[in-house]
């Protein structure tokens, strides 16, 4: 590992090598591609940082349309965009001139950018939302699409949530820092655009990854479809535990040691998760309504409503904090008070529908664990709590 007192003797080169990037090309270099134009400008994404006339730093990125461009004005390196360079992101060849043209703003990981797209307007020209598609862009809106989001962002942002925990507008924030770092507020704010598209992106990638894109319940072995629930799921039940169907179903089927039938399911809440009453949105609703961990919300609120309120103590001497949340209630302002999950102890896979919202206390708990393996042929296995 290097000395810190090592540094700190070569600071001072270091520090000239960093304002040197910042510096213009050499009096007369030319461009490193054609070399008969001047350097003029270069590219901060590209490796090396070579000097290009316009028309060479236009063709070099005919394939890196989303590259930032820098150009010398005479007093430092401006940023500028390709489109203003006179590149055009051509998405078809058939089309020529007569193609069909767009700015549009593309949300990328490096920042935002005011793209000239020629969208393809031959005889059987895709819509325009499905051409953005075709090229790995998420488009914001279906009809006359003037945003979008780059799959890379996407899946970037993806990443981002499940590792490092950022959010949303953390992120956008960040995307119009490395867009303009000087007058962030030059940007367009492209927050709401960008949550629409993050929100689709996530249910699409569900459903590819859970198979269900592909028609998963159509492939699968009869034997094994125990595992899927009925309404086109996105998890599955846990493969390894038993299950009602299957063997059990079968009358000749004889289990001399009960454990090997029973099904052993374990729960725990979180009292911290709460939600806030807020005013929401219709975009707002679920993606996935029944088919993901958590219930269909009509049917749970269904039952939700033929509950009656009860007058839990106040006093609790394990010092569980459920009560005092759903005490203050919604008195509070907060119309979820945390959340309950089941979860098959042997293998600690949750269950399909297994995780509630707390609104009236841990008395829908145990109505959810015991509507979960309800068996209407009335042949269920054990279960034990
Ligand atoms: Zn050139
Ligand atoms: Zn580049
Ligand atoms: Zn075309
Ligand atoms: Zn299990």
């Amino acid at each position: 590992m290097p000395a810190l007192g090592e540094f700190s003797k070569l600071e001072k080169l270091f520090e000239d090598e960093l304002l040197r990037r910042e510096g213009p090309f050499k009096p007369g270099e030319r461009c490193r591609d054609c070399l008969q134009g001047s350097a003029v400008s270069r590219c901060t994404d590209c490796f090396g940082r070579q000097g290009f006339c316009d028309a060479c730093i236009v063709q070099a990125h005919k394939a890196l349309p989303f590259h930032r461009i820098q150009k010398w004005n005479g007093l430092f390196f401006e940023r500028v965009t390709l489109t203003k360079l006179g590149a055009i992101l051509a998405f078809c060849q058939c089309c020529g001139s007569n193609c069909n043209r767009r700015k549009i703003t593309v949300v990328h990981t490096n920042g935002l950018h005011e793209v000239e797209i020629g969208l393809c307007a031959g005889a059987s020209a895709s819509p325009h939302f499905i051409q953005l598609l075709q090229h790995d862009m998420f488009p914001a809106t279906i009809k006359s699409p003037v945003t979008a989001v780059t799959f890379d962002c996407l899946r970037d942002f993806h990443q981002h949530s499940l590792c490092s925990k950022r959010s949303a507008y953390d992120y956008v924030t960040k995307l119009a820092r490395s867009t303009d770092n000087v007058v962030p507020m030059s940007t367009r704010d492209r927050y709401r655009e960008f949550m629409f598209c993050a929100r689709l992106w996530r249910r699409l990638q569900l459903s590819k990854r859970s198979g269900q894109a592909h028609r998963l319940e159509d492939v699968i072995p009869p034997e094994c479809k125990s595992v899927l629930l009925d309404s086109g799921p996105i998890c599955s039940r846990c493969p390894a535990c038993p299950l009602p169907g299957g063997i059990y179903a079968d009358p000749s089927y004889r289990c001399f040691s009960s454990h090997l039938s029973t099904m052993l399911l374990g729960g725990d809440g979180n009292f911290h998760l709460q939600l806030k009453d807020k005013r929401r949105q219709d975009e707002e609703r679920s993606l996935l309504d029944g088919q993901g961990f958590f219930p269909r919300r009509d049917s749970f609120d269904e039952y939700i409503g033929l509950t009656s309120d009860t007058n839990e103590r106040h006093e609790s001497c394990s010092g569980e904090p459920s009560g005092m949340v759903f005490r203050g209630g919604r008195d509070q302002g907060m119309s979820v008070s945390g959340i309950y999950g089941c979860s098959c102890v042997r293998h600690s896979i949750f269950l399909p529908g297994g995780l509630v919202d707390l609104q009236k206390g841990e008395r829908c708990v145990l109505r959810l664990i015991h509507t979960l393996y309800d068996n209407p042929n009335g042949q269920s296995v054990g279960m034990q709590m």
